[in-house]
């Protein structure tokens, strides 16, 4: 790890600096001026601890501002190329690993696929490869390295960053910080995979400038991250935010966790191509059957019901408005239990864009108790198949920018 970077991990604790850090990233490029207007510390502190990020280079001088008579203030705005980060998502089916600079950039990205049965041996080394490849083709730049984040699906010891249980891959108590530090020497954060989603939303995508911001990961299950007053928030044992099991049919079909009419079962992946089969199977007319990627209807995916959507299919539409009507019931219980800012909805299904998102938003109208909630911002995830990869880039970033 770059000496310079790990001892400024120290020197960073300081809470001035990480005020000065953070006001730079969120508004910059900014004048050392205006940044002890707005954060009230005197300018001679401003100018001492700006000294010492210019040092670090995490900070440089940049354009000329506006001059509000006599000199041009110079600007400061952080040194985001000169810095990289490695985030790895680890999900049910993928592995999929960035490179990034200090504003979330993507460099370069790749995507394995986790092969089923797989040992903990396998995978640790499949991510490793992962790792190594990247840092492989950055030879020249070692020193800009600064950290790994690994999301990673299912249950985690976010202290100790040891994956606990991953459900869909079957393993058990892998200590992903322990193996990736030796490996690596670089500073590695572990977190659930929807929980980095959530960050990486509130840093770089939709939830960005909110304090408090709910994303929803709609993919295979349902997950939730939360994040309050910008830090995430996880509960007494890790389990805040499964909202996937937050029940909305006490009738509905059997899930996983053995309840019956969990969201998920209603409104994951899985519940889209479930309607789909038994629709088909019962002769309803439509046109998947063009859209299907592969032939075999057993590998009929949430994506090909979309694309039939957006060919006109009836069938297809009533389907992701249904999926819609049931998540913003479940939304709705979320804005009752937490009334965020927004709440941002990522994952595979929210690829389908507005045949999810109109009915989610006119079922959060109908539901909601006051006009305020009703409003409640509902966007979908702009950070795409990479989201959950540069919240666990985040993960990193937090230890750098906050106290
Ligand atoms: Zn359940």
């Amino acid at each position: 790890m770059n000496t310079q970077i790990r001892g400024s991990f120290q020197w960073m604790k300081s809470l001035n600096k990480s005020i000065i850090l953070n006001k730079v990233r969120l508004e910059g490029p900014i004048s050392r001026a205006k940044i002890a207007k707005q954060t009230q510390l005197t300018p001679p502190t401003v100018s001492n601890i700006v000294k010492e990020l210019l040092e670090s280079q995490l900070v440089i001088e940049s354009t000329q501002g506006e001059s509000s008579g006599g000199r041009k203030p110079t600007m400061l705005e952080i040194n985001a190329q000169n810095f990289y980060v490695i985030g790895l998502d680890v999900g049910p089916k993928f592995l999929r690993s960035i490179l990034s600079d200090l504003n979330g950039t993507i460099l370069s990205s790749d995507i394995v696929k986790i092969p089923e049965q797989v040992t903990i041996t396998k995978l640790v080394e499949m991510m490793k490869e992962a790792v190594h490849s990247i840092t492989e083709s950055n030879q020249d730049s070692k020193e800009k390295f600064i950290g790994i984040g690994i999301g990673m699906h299912g249950v985690v010891d976010v202290d100790k960053g040891i994956s606990l249980y991953a459900p869909s891959l079957q393993l058990r108590n892998i200590s992903l910080k322990e193996i990736f530090e030796e490996e690596f020497n670089l500073l590695v954060k572990v977190e659930n995979d929807a929980r980095a989603l959530a960050l990486g939303e509130s840093w770089f995508g939709n939830g960005n400038g909110t304090q408090n911001v709910i994303t929803v990961n709609v993919g295979r299950g349902i997950g939730a991250g939360i994040v309050i007053d910008g830090k995430l928030f996880r509960g007494k044992n890790q389990i805040a935010g499964e909202v996937g099991h937050m029940t909305v049919d006490i009738a509905g079909p059997q899930c996983d966790c053995g309840n019956h009419g969990c969201l998920q079962t209603l409104a994951a992946g899985p519940a889209l191509v479930k309607r789909a089969l038994r629709g088909m199977s019962m002769g309803t007319s439509t046109t998947i059957p063009d859209f299907i990627e592969n032939i075999d209807l057993e590998e009929l995916s949430g994506n090909d019901i979309f694309q039939a959507a957006k060919a006109g299919d009836i069938f297809s539409k009533d389907i992701l408005y249904e999926t819609g009507v049931y998540l913003g019931i479940g939304l709705t219980n979320i804005i009752h239990t937490l009334n965020p800012d927004r709440i941002v909805v990522g994952g595979g299904v929210s690829n389908a864009g507005d045949f999810i998102l109109n009915p989610i938003k006119e079922t959060i109208q109908k539901r909601s108790l006051t006009k305020e909630a009703k409003e409640t911002e509902i966007a979908l995830s702009m950070l795409g198949d990479y989201g959950t990869a540069l919240g666990a880039v985040s993960l990193v970033l937090v230890e750098l920018f906050t106290k």
